[in-house]
């Protein structure tokens, strides 16, 4: 081994240069604590090495959560799971848990009527999801048509949903709100369509299918939009009177139905 100098005035800098700021910062605490307790030097190494390593991972689910844009204050320790007997809590906690759904790309749909508390479980499961490791990017669905909108017009909308792609969830809030000027395009169906079976869905809406007509160009696409959403989907019908209808509701749309009819 050739001459190693030590100076450790210059520590900071090289640990500066090398970007680990969590053993900048912890080092002096640490290697008074390893001579005074005369710990190896594989030792002394090894806990820096997991301590700049468990700062990284808490930095990144910080930069997760900013990007993730949830509303804020809405957790699933918050959400009342007794107030919507139809919702299962063990069924939410284990789709919280990610794994399974996220790596197959399929899809929640959560219906109910306005204060049912959808909005509420889409952040609280966008958020649990971020603090587990996975990338969400929590929209209202008028906002990402929008958006996606302005990328056709540039003819960056390939580019534009590819990118979506590092998300390994998008939360569309209130698809049922897009505005029949914003459903003469067909971005809204060229997502649907990009992330079926690969990237995952969370949509909300009031109504189940029922009023997705006015979100689409033609009726041909909604009933496409609503086939490939359903395909792999858990399906929570947040609406304790209407039992008939939940039942209804995850039938798979026949393709050459109308889609008002698809819920009848
Ligand atoms: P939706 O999106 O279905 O219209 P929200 O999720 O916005 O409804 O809920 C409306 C308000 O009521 C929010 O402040 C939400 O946090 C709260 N809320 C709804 N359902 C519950 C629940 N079961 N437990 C706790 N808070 C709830
Ligand atoms: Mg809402």
């Amino acid at each position: 081994m050739s001459k190693i100098s030590v100076d450790a005035a210059r520590l900071p800098l090289l640990l500066n240069e090398l970007r680990l700021p969590a053993i900048g910062r912890l080092w002096p605490d640490l290697a008074a604590r390893a001579d005074k307790e005369a710990w190896p030097a594989t030792r002394f190494l090894s806990a820096l090495a997991e301590l700049e390593l468990a700062e990284r991972a808490r930095r990144r689910i910080e930069r997760h959560l900013l990007e993730a844009r949830l509303p804020p204050g809405k957790t699933l320790d918050g959400f009342d799971f007794n107030a919507v007997p139809m919702l299962s809590k063990a069924h939410v906690l284990a789709l919280a848990s990610g794994d399974t759904w996220l790596s197959k790309g399929a899809n929640l749909l959560l219906f109910g009527p306005p204060g049912s508390g959808k909005s509420h479980i889409a952040t609280a499961l966008g958020r649990t999801l971020v603090e587990n490791g996975y990338r969400v990017l929590f929209t209202r669905t008028t906002d990402m048509v929008q958006r996606l909108q302005a990328e056709r017009q540039s003819l960056q909308l390939a580019a534009a949903i590819a990118r979506l792609d590092r998300f390994d969830l998008l939360v569309l809030d209130d698809i049922s709100y897009v505005s029949k000027d914003q459903a003469e395009t067909s971005v809204l169906f060229e997502l649907i369509a990009a992330r079926y079976e690969r990237r995952s869905l969370l949509i909300t809406a009031n109504q189940p299918f029922g009023d997705w007509g006015k979100v689409f160009p033609d009726p041909a696409m909604t009933v496409a939009a609503i086939d490939r959403l359903v395909h792999h989907a858990t399906i929570f019908e947040m609406n304790v009177e209407s039992y008939r209808r939940r039942t209804a509701i995850t039938r798979k749309p026949k393709p050459n139905q109308q889609p008002a009819e698809t819920t009848a």
